[in-house]
């Protein structure tokens, strides 16, 4: 912390030393002309004198960095929604990313190589949407721990061949409690045994009442095998997003979230981000943790090469000078140098307190402005 000598600060407010040093006796502290005070001392003084301190806080490296300007609503545009597919072992969560994927990203793609990326988008009568592919409740609850909002739907996978089982529970309560709505997807209905009314019978027992029933949980019974059902499901999707009116700006620099990342071999770092809001360029300066850098490429989810990556899109990002963590929050910076600086300090910290800003108060500024 911060000090500053009886003898500056007497000479900064304009009051002999012989008062100055009264009045911090009457506070209960014996001091002398070059006895050290800190702020609270010194605003306690001051006000004595009816000298009111004006804080003045000294941004850090990092404030500097990661500017956080507040979005106009002008400036705020509809932007895709965000899906995590979770639900028991086997019930068929990988088989439906698989099939959604298939069904719709190669469609006007004539023989488009299709790459894994950690996210997909999807398009459907225009509207796109965004689906993470590494589904399990871990990874949802392990970027939520880090703070990475990072799904706007939670569609819960229950096949109709089983039932709810404990893994489902989970899941529902994972999204209950990041307060995300759910979409219930009752998969394998292709199957001889698949019973979707006793489904619905079980939800209702973890206060999922199906809409059919009068309720308010969509239901939608589907195959990933035979892709019946799909439709529907992307139409409750958008149906959802709609009322959820999911915003970003395109018009700033982008923020994100690491979704996943690597070391490649040829490649170096290879992280997939995806964008929350702004726009993330190529040659922009990038943050992630303790990972900086400069966006040397990016690669879509289709394995183009893209210079642009928008609010909701997933993007596989190179040039870091480091691996990333999932969860990290990405943010591209105006300043080139800082970034690393940032980077440097947010090492040497405690990984805890990483991206907490913090503020510093200087008393020699302090004692400027008076
Ligand atoms: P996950 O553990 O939730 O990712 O489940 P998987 O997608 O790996 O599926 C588990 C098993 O169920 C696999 O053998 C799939 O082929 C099968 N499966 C998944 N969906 C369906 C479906 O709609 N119908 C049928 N008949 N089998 C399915
Ligand atoms: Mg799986």
């Amino acid at each position: 912390e911060e000090t500053i000598s009886v003898k500056l600060f007497s000479e900064k407010i304009g009051k002999p030393v012989s008062e100055i040093l009264k009045k911090l006796l009457l506070l209960g502290m014996m001091s002398t002309i070059n006895s050290q005070i800190d702020f609270d001392t010194a605003t306690l003084v001051a006000g004595e004198f009816g000298i009111e301190l004006e804080q003045k806080i000294e941004k850090t490296a990092e404030d500097i960095l990661i500017e956080e300007a507040p979005d106009t609503e002008e400036q705020l545009l509809k932007r895709p929604p965000i899906v995590t597919i979770m639900g028991h072992v086997d019930h068929g969560k990988t088989s439906l990313l698989d099939k959604i994927r298939q069904s719709k990203v190669t469609e006007g793609e004539a023989g488009g190589i299709t790459q894994h990326i950690g996210a997909y988008q999807v398009e459907l009568n225009g509207e796109k949407i965004t689906f993470i592919d590494t589904p399990g409740h871990e990874a949802f609850t392990a970027m939520r721990a880090r703070g990475a909002q990072v799904t706007d739907i939670a569609i819960i996978v229950v096949a109709a061949d089983d039932g709810i089982m404990p893994q489902t529970v989970e899941a529902i309560n994972h999204a209950k409690s990041a307060d995300v709505p759910i979409i219930v997807a009752v998969n394998k209905i292709d199957r001889p045994n698949a019973n979707v009314q006793k489904i619905m019978q079980e939800l209702t027992e973890h206060d999922l009442l199906p809409e059919e029933w009068g309720g308010q949980t969509i239901v939608v019974p589907v195959s990933a095998k035979t892709g019946e059902g799909i439709e529907k499901l992307l139409e409750m999707i958008l149906l959802v997003a709609e009322v959820q009116e999911l915003k970003a700006n395109p018009d700033r620099l982008a923020k994100g979230t690491i979704v996943e990342a690597q070391l490649d071999k040829g490649r170096g770092p290879v992280a997939t981000v995806l964008v929350e809001t702004g726009t993330l360029r190529t040659g922009d300066t990038i943050i992630a943790g303790t990972a900086y850098g400069r966006v040397r490429a990016m690669v879509n989810d289709l394995g183009k090469t893209v210079n642009e990556a928008f609010p909701s899109q997933p993007v596989e990002v190179i040039g870091f000078s480091e691996v990333p963590a999932a969860g990290d929050i990405l943010h591209a910076a105006p300043a080139d140098k800082l970034s690393k600086q940032v980077a440097e300090e947010r090492k040497d910290k405690q990984k805890a307190e990483m991206l907490k800003k913090m503020s510093k108060v200087s008393l020699d500024d302090l004692f400027n402005q008076i």
